[in-house]
């Protein structure tokens, strides 16, 4: 979001000639001088929740480059704050005329952003108000703009149509189903959606929200509030901030199927949780429908109050599992047909083989492969593959060891690592070792011999008939294709 006018090109231009410049040291110190006064400005409490974060990037020219780690907060904090920040840099530092700000995640770091604290009756909270009229760009920055706002809240690609059921997903795919059709029914409420990132619990979540706009036209209209558990925090703190939470209660029990992604998002925000469960339990009792999605089980999700927990595992609770190389398959054939783009056999393959940890990154190589496709004019073909998605797949290779693989596996079966070695051939040994293989085979690019040496010298064929007999067995026993899909699923992550 950018609060001033340059092209990209000057921009880059000039962070690069600036950021290694003298005016470093001054342009620190400045900083630190507008967010003591920011925090003035704002009180505590929301400078903690959201400003704290906020990383000076560089001077542009005469635009200033600041940084958060997601999107949601870029833009909150560029609608809520950029005014503000804006001036109090002017009147710093007369020569800045415009601030950016961008989404960069900190490395290694997870966003977390701190726990409101419910403001006292008189809380510090509510001057900021005054205090940002105050602050008013109009005279002081004209150029200053609002350019993107916060992005709808459905994506109209992700309907039932277009979601690919196979055995990962089937389950949640048939509760989701069931849900939109009867909201309230019994035994599904709530349904409680979990799975790693990027196995498609946004997408289901929006699919029930079409699927209960689309159908309530005609009949009583079904009103449906989605937002991910960080709006919802975003929303009760602003209530608290306007002194409207009454409307805020009022607006949510209003609804008649409230859905809330990524609730794992409020573990550690108490008050927030706090609302959350007086809401979640108003919503039940009149019969509403409760939606939540996060990625761990009720029972997992560690910080969350244990009344909330008991309550939000009452009623479906649904896993979306590790994609199998089957569902990889059938979701690339599904995404290059609507993209219109033929994608050889060959390659889907080679993707699916490739990129296992999610759908999302896989459907990301698959959409970098079509826009080269299209930008040079030429057929997608396994050459171009392995050309365009050279970096993705080095990744790949670079992040597990052989070393791992043994262990974890080692570790799920509860063998010795030194077995991996060893020449024994028991079935509850040979087994692991046989996945232990196929997994080195599937997840790094050492080659059969190479894999060989690492199992105690083991022939090159040993290894082909390892991987031969997992891939077989996997086809024909649910059990353990599971065993190995979530192996692999440790392993990637
Ligand atoms: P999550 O919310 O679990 O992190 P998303 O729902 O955002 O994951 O899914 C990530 C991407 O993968 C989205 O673009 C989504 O459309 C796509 N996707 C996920 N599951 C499926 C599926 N079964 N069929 C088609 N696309 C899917
Ligand atoms: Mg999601």
């Amino acid at each position: 979001m950018n609060f001033g006018v340059n092209s990209a090109r000057e921009n880059e231009a000039m962070t690069r000639s600036i950021s290694d410049s003298a005016h470093d040291g001054n342009l620190a110190n400045q900083w630190a001088s507008v967010r003591a006064k920011l925090q003035q400005e704002v009180g505590d409490v929301e400078y903690r929740t959201w400003l704290k974060q906020v990383a000076l990037g560089g001077l542009n020219g005469d635009e200033l480059l600041l940084m958060l780690p997601t999107r949601f907060l870029r833009d909150w904090v560029s609608k809520e704050y950029g005014a503000l920040i804006v001036a109090i840099w002017q009147a710093e530092n007369p020569a800045i005329r415009g601030v950016e700000i961008r989404a960069q995640p900190s490395r290694g770091t997870a966003p977390n952003l701190a726990e409101p604290v419910m403001p006292a009756a008189n809380g510090h909270a509510a001057p900021s108000l005054n205090g940002r009229a105050e602050f008013s760009l109009e005279s002081r920055a004209p150029r200053t703009e609002q350019r993107a706002d916060l992005p709808p809240p459905l994506d109209q690609r992700f309907t039932f149509d277009t979601f690919v059921v196979g055995k990962p997903n089937e389950f949640a795919y048939a509760c989701a189903r069931r849900v939109a059709e009867s909201p309230a029914i019994q035994g599904f409420n709530p349904l409680f959606l979990y799975g790693g990132v990027g196995l498609g619990k946004t997408h289901l979540m929006h699919a029930i929200a079409w699927e209960l706009s689309s159908r309530s036209r005609g009949n009583k209209a079904v009103t449906v509030a989605y937002m991910s558990a960080e709006k919802f925090m975003y929303r009760f703190i602003n209530a608290l901030r306007n002194q409207s939470t009454l409307e805020f209660k009022n607006e949510l029990r209003s609804v008649d199927v409230l859905m809330i992604d990524d609730l794992q998002f409020l573990i550690g925000k108490d008050n927030t949780q706090e609302e959350f469960f007086h809401t979640f339990n108003a919503l039940v009792d009149a019969g509403k429908q409760i939606v939540i999605s996060a990625d761990k089980s009720p029972s997992d999700l560690s910080g969350l109050e244990d009344r909330l927990r008991t309550r939000l595992g009452c009623g479906m609770v649904a896993d979306l599992h590790a994609t199998t190389y089957e569902l990889r398959i059938s979701i690339l054939e599904a995404k290059a047909n609507r993209a219109g783009v033929e994608v050889p056999a060959k390659v889907m393959e080679f993707l699916a083989h490739k990129i296992t940890s999610n759908i999302r990154e896989l459907e990301g190589a698959l959409n970098r492969l079509v826009a080269h496709a299209n930008l040079f004019d030429r057929q997608v073909t396994l050459e171009t593959a392995h050309e365009v998605l050279h970096d993705v797949l080095r990744a790949f290779d670079r992040r597990i060891t052989i070393q791992e693989i043994q262990k974890r596996v080692a570790e799920h079966w509860n063998i010795r690592i030194a077995e991996m070695s060893s020449a024994r051939r028991s079935r509850n040994i040979a087994r692991p070792r046989q996945v232990a293989m196929y997994l080195a085979k599937q997840l790094t690019s050492k080659s059969l011999p190479d894999i060989g040496r690492h199992f105690g010298d083991r022939d090159h064929t040993t290894v082909m008939h390892a991987v031969a007999r997992v891939t077989a067995l996997m086809t024909t026993d649910a059990a353990f294709a599971e065993d190995v899909e979530l192996l692999r699923r440790m392993l990637e992550s």
